[in-house]
């Protein structure tokens, strides 16, 4: 077992129980204030209890306004705009709330490198700088030599090229880093190993442990970005954001050069799925979880997709976001090609980024098309 898998085990935090549920929700009032009374933007697993509470939820305007406070402080008025590049809608695994399922059949696609490229020429025309390169598991087209190939391709274009794909091996994260690909996203969809088996049915994805271990393999290849988040709506969302903060607090801790953020998305209608999900989350608790984790922690990358809709981006851009996708395609090819293969799922906010830059703007924000940092750390 892991180092990270244990202390999850020994935290009691690999299982969800009712127990934590029930102390989660007899914490009062009183003690959140005492938390909010605190320095805010240091992690404890009490104070982060204390934030998801309740009683937590009435306090919720006065969290708002630290959150806002701690993230002009710490990352100015700032908000980076990036947009997701999907290669391949092939995958081998069976999720059973994903539309690129193995076991759903329709016409799969997967881009050559020029036709990525092709793509990737789209996205930057409209002004991106930051790419997010997105695949199923398919792990015979999308190899290693494929992602280090395109990411050299992309790079005459963009400052900063991230993937969020499939778990690779120390080695083959290495390679991609070494062809430029700075960024690691990947979800760990849930932390309570009984729902992980129950939605993970089949394929490599199935293994729980080899998933958790990615993170680190990423970090010790020298990946700066790390991306964490779970999928919002499969279990209890307040025990999944302990287990995500104890993620980050201990990948944080371990690698301290590379920098952690957090996604939030939530489970969004998909072509061929056709689950009911017990724990869907609702906007108000996933605004509460947002503000949450950025009072627990100062410097992590707040993300939030266009899986969204237009008017909670709106709102969540003036709190704690610090990283926003817009005009997203989840289909292969959907930046270029009429003809729609596809989509993993449908997207909530369609405005295009010029729109997306002029909201930020309006909410007294500045967005970012350019990865100022790597041009400071190169
Ligand atoms: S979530 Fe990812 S791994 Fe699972 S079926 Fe969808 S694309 Fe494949």
């Amino acid at each position: 077992m892991s180092e990270f898998a244990q202390i999850l085990r020994d935290k009691k935090l690999d299982r969800q129980s009712p127990d934590t549920s029930t102390m989660i929700d007899n914490i009062t009032t009183d003690q959140v204030r005492r938390h909010l009374a605190q320095p805010p933007g240091r992690y404890s697993i009490d104070r982060l209890m204390a934030l998801l509470s309740p009683a937590a939820s009435e306090l919720l305007e006065e969290m708002a306004q630290q959150a806002r406070q701690l993230t002009i402080q710490r990352f100015g008025r700032t908000v980076q705009m990036y947009a997701p590049l999907y290669v391949s809608n092939v995958c081998v695994n069976s999720c059973l709330y994903c539309g690129f399922n193995c076991q759903t059949e329709f016409s799969r696609t997967r881009l050559t490198i020029d036709q990525a490229v092709k793509d990737g020429k789209v996205i930057a025309s409209e002004g991106f700088r930051h790419i997010l390169l997105v695949s199923g598991e398919d792990t015979k087209y999308v190899t290693n030599d494929y992602l280090a190939e395109l990411a050299q391709r992309l790079r005459e274009d963009f400052s900063s090229v991230s993937i969020e794909i499939y778990p690779l091996d120390e080695a083959g994260y290495k390679n991609c880093f070494d062809a430029g690909i700075d960024g690691v996203t990947l979800y760990q969809e849930t932390y309570d190993r009984d729902t992980y088996e129950r939605y993970h049915i089949a394929g490599p994805k199935a293994d729980y442990d080899q998933r958790l271990d990615s993170y680190d393999r990423a970090a010790r290849a020298g990946m700066r970005r790390l991306g964490l988040g779970v999928l919002l709506g499969l279990a209890d969302w307040r025990q999944e954001t302990l287990a995500l903060a104890e993620h980050a607090a201990y990948l944080m801790k371990k690698y301290w050069r590379s920098q952690v953020s957090f996604s939030f998305p939530r489970l969004r209608p998909a072509p061929h799925v056709a689950e009911e999900y017990e724990h869907l989350v609702g906007e108000r608790e996933l605004v509460q979880m947002m503000i949450a984790l950025r009072l627990c922690f100062a410097d992590a990358g707040i993300v939030l997709s266009t899986r969204e809709s237009a008017e909670l981006r709106n709102n969540a851009v003036n709190l704690c976001v610090t990283r926003i996708s817009a005009g997203s395609k989840t289909n292969p090819g959907g930046y270029s090609e009429e003809d729609d293969s596809t989509e993993q799922f449908v997207i909530a906010d369609d405005r295009d980024p010029s729109e997306v830059a002029k909201m930020i703007k309006r909410a007294g924000r500045e967005a970012v098309w350019k990865d100022w940092d790597t041009s400071f750390t190169a």
